[in-house]
């Protein structure tokens, strides 16, 4: 008989403003206390106190559950944020997405991606060569879920990193999740940072170049922030949503070469 497996998601919100999201596949002994962490984090969260706080607990059995590795990770060290963005934009250019979507994608979640110029819950679906977005819902976007290190890889991710002074979090759950994204080949490839106004680095990741931090991608104190799929021209976006949002997939211990050149601590 397959054993469960439980979907825990988070959201945290204030008004209509996002503060806080967090989703992970876990063991039925990991719940309890991974619930009680992510309600600490909801409540204490730099982007201020929570009004309202989800927590919402799905089981499925893990037969369901599909395995994969993770992306390849590097780390590109920049001065400062402008330096981050050209790098970021050049990278997407380099994946050949127009530049000009690039361009004008970039801005949009600079300028907060959601109505009224606020922070998306999930992230934005844009064509790669029209620049249409093509989420349904602008403010609520694509949240992924369901994903998440198996037991033995959170171990082996924990002292890798840790040797790199990069054991944070934050970190883990962009890797897992960026390696979740960059499965589905209508996904060319993804922009992130984070809306945590502490936070400085972001991403480029892709299934072609991997999971690519780059240390700065915004001003200390900026509370906007979020993530750009880009999707190759005519994809239809109800399956890729829907796979992204219910697929479960587990990740297992990075082969030794995962680590690549350029690592820096941030
Ligand atoms: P964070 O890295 O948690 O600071 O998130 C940065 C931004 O990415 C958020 O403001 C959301 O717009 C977006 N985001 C966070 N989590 C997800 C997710 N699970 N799926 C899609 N987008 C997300």
């Amino acid at each position: 008989m397959s054993k469960s497996l439980y979907s825990l998601r988070m959201h945290a919100n204030r008004g209509q403003e996002h503060v806080s999201g967090a989703e992970r596949l876990l063991e039925f002994e990991q719940l309890v206390e991974t619930a009680s962490a992510m309600l600490q984090r909801a409540l204490k969260h730099p982007r201020g106190a929570a009004e309202r706080i989800s927590l919402k607990v799905e089981s499925f059995g893990d037969a369901a559950v599909r395995r994969e590795a993770l992306l390849p990770l590097s780390t590109h060290a920049v001065d400062d944020w402008r330096q981050g963005r050209e790098l970021a934009a050049e990278l997407l250019v380099r994946h050949g997405i127009a530049r000009r979507v690039v361009t004008t994608a970039l801005a949009a979640l600079a300028a907060g991606a959601a109505p009224g110029g606020t922070v998306m819950r999930g992230a934005m679906l844009v064509d790669s060569a029209s620049g249409r977005r093509l989420e349904p819902d602008p403010a609520r976007g694509v949240r992924v879920s369901r994903m998440d290190l198996d037991l033995a890889a959170r171990h082996a991710v924990e002292s890798l990193l840790g040797g790199q002074g990069l054991n944070n979090p934050r970190v883990i759950e962009a890797w897992v999740l960026a390696s979740k994204v960059a499965l589905y080949p209508q996904v060319i490839a993804e922009l992130c940072w984070s809306d945590d106004p502490d936070y400085l680095t972001g991403y480029v990741a892709s299934a072609r170049h991997g999971y690519q931090r780059i240390t700065r991608l915004k001003a200390a104190g900026d509370r906007i922030g979020g993530r750009i799929f880009f999707v190759a021209a005519a994809t239809l976006p109800a399956e890729l949503i829907d796979a992204l949002q219910l697929e479960p997939i587990l990740f297992s211990a990075p082969r030794p070469n995962t680590l690549e050149q350029g690592l820096c601590a941030n």
